[in-house]
């Protein structure tokens, strides 16, 4: 049958790392393309107790839930966010399944067909692929090592009207990249100023190379909230890199009245998220010290993100040049001008290593010579591997271009 699909559904694209990911299934290859967090570092037992005590509670634990989430998880999730410097109630947040659920849900609830959104290039590519699916207007802001530059921001803000602004302000998703306090500051004021709805996605914020108490970068949700006068941003965050990604949880925290509204969209989409996960979730957070696990995986992804960047140091590949991340899972790598790291990726396939290009994670003109590193899932031991896997593509590569 000829299916006639909705023009939505004709605006899916699919995800080009999940592409890659089968590319290199069941294949000697050593991947460091995917988003993955180490599965070495799970704390699977402690999951595993939790589960076995939630499953010998009580019945409910099968039970449908709240749309909301279950009250005591959100309200663990308030205490947690409220130590971080953003004072919430737990009837602002709305638990949902994994952040990318939350951005999903805020998309559906604030944009029409051809409402201006911005972003920065580079940026989360799911994020992109939900713009795309709202068929959104999306426009890209400048932006340098510390952030949206505030003159382009503030004319793009006039131009376009945007009704969101969409960003990933600590340790980025693909770039690593932190904004500075100053540019956060001058983001909230100048989206205020304009009325525009800014979503903040943070699932790596706690995941900081910096082991001083209280190292996390100020929020843009912790600086709007010290205006007066209602809530310009809406804030995300997840389990899944502190825990793992297969509890599927996430959360979602903004003006109550629009946490409502998102809570109707999130009934419509799956009722509930489910309640045992959210029930094993809190029984986790009760007995397990959850901040020295993320100490602990923020210490081993650190030891791992030094080693990759001691490997492509060492290798003095002309005109690559990369930044320490300071937290997070990724290191963005550019190469001299004249490599298309897309046309390169089946070379290093070959050789055995997989990478993300970082064209992928542009919303238009892309930085052709670009590729996202994942430092936390490869083994350490197979680190140096992979450089030299990488570098054999390379070379392979420069040889053609001399052909
Ligand atoms: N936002 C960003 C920037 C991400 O990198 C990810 C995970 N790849 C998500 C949201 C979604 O995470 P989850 O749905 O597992 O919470």
């Amino acid at each position: 049958m000829n299916i006639n699909y909705s023009t939505a559904a004709k605006h899916l694209g699919s995800s080009a790392v999940r592409e890659i990911l089968k590319l290199t299934q069941g294949k000697d290859i050593i991947s460091l393309a995917g988003g993955l967090p180490g599965e070495d570092l799970f704390p699977l037992e402690a999951v595993r107790e939790a589960y076995t005590r939630v499953l010998s509670s009580d019945n409910t634990v099968l039970q449908y839930g709240l749309t909301e989430g279950y009250d005591p998880l959100r309200d663990k999730i308030a205490g947690r966010l409220s130590a971080q410097g953003i004072p919430v109630s737990s009837s602002e947040i709305v638990l949902t399944t994994g952040s990318q659920q939350a951005i999903d849900l805020l998309c559906k609830i604030i944009l029409d067909p051809g409402d201006a959104v911005l972003v920065e290039a580079p940026t989360y590519l799911a994020a992109l692929q939900v713009l795309s699916s709202y068929r959104a207007d999306v426009h890209t802001v400048t932006s340098d090592e510390d952030g949206m530059l505030p003159d382009d921001l503030e004319d793009k803000l006039r131009r376009y009207r945007p009704k969101l602004l969409y960003a990933v302000p600590t340790f980025s998703n693909p770039t690593g990249a932190t904004w500075s306090e100053e540019r956060r500051i001058k983001t909230v004021e100048l989206c205020r100023r304009y009325g525009v709805l800014i979503l903040e996605d943070n699932p790596y914020g706690e995941i900081t190379f910096d082991e001083s108490e209280g190292a996390y970068p100020l929020s843009l949700a912790a600086i709007d909230r010290s205006y007066n006068g209602g809530y310009c941003v809406v804030y995300t965050g997840t389990f899944s890199k502190i825990v793992a990604p297969a509890l599927r949880t996430g959360w979602i925290v903004g003006d109550p009245e629009l946490i409502r509204t998102l809570a109707k969209a999130k009934q419509a989409a799956d009722l509930h998220s489910s309640t045992i996960d959210q029930r094993a979730l809190d029984e986790l957070l009760q007995g397990f010290d959850i901040g020295n696990h993320i100490r602990l995986i923020s210490r081993e992804y650190h030891t791992r993100m030094k080693l990759l960047s001691t490997e492509l140091s060492s290798r003095g590949w002309e005109g690559a040049h990369f930044r320490e991340p300071q937290g997070g899972m990724f290191l963005w790598l550019t190469l001299s001008q004249d490599i298309n790291a897309a046309e390169l990726l089946p070379l290093a396939v070959d050789k055995g290593v997989a990478f993300v290009p970082g064209e992928v994670f542009y919303p238009a003109q892309p930085m052709r010579n670009t590729m996202r590193l994942n430092f936390t899932h490869t083994p350490p031991q197979l680190v140096p591997l992979a450089v030299q896997r990488l570098e054999e593509a390379l070379i392979m590569y420069q040889q053609r271009l001399l052909i």
